[in-house]
């Protein structure tokens, strides 16, 4: 992660430890994904063994961790950081 937006100089780190909290927001992202993916492989799997959807799940998990990083570092921002997106300097 940058330390200053490249475009409006903006500074990400808030204060000091600002994105511990993005921590608890990956968990509930990453709490969301598994419920999904067990109801998705209960309905369409037809309720496989166990270690179908411990695999599943996990496999799932890691593969969406950049973006479960990222998209809780953004929540984080938007949430407590006082940010809000301005169409103004959008990049096309
Ligand atoms: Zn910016």
């Amino acid at each position: 992660m940058p330390e200053k937006c490249p475009v409006c100089g903006f500074r990400y780190e808030i204060e000091l430890g600002f994105y511990w909290g993005a921590m608890y927001m990956s968990y509930g992202l990453s709490v969301v994904i598994v419920f999904l993916v067990g109801i998705t492989l209960y309905f369409l799997a037809n309720d496989p063994p166990t270690w179908v959807y411990l695999t599943t799940v996990a496999t799932v998990v890691i593969l969406f961790t950049p973006l479960l990083f990222r998209y809780a570092r953004v929540m984080m921002l938007y949430f407590f950081g006082s940010v809000s997106f301005d169409p103004k300097y959008k990049q096309s």
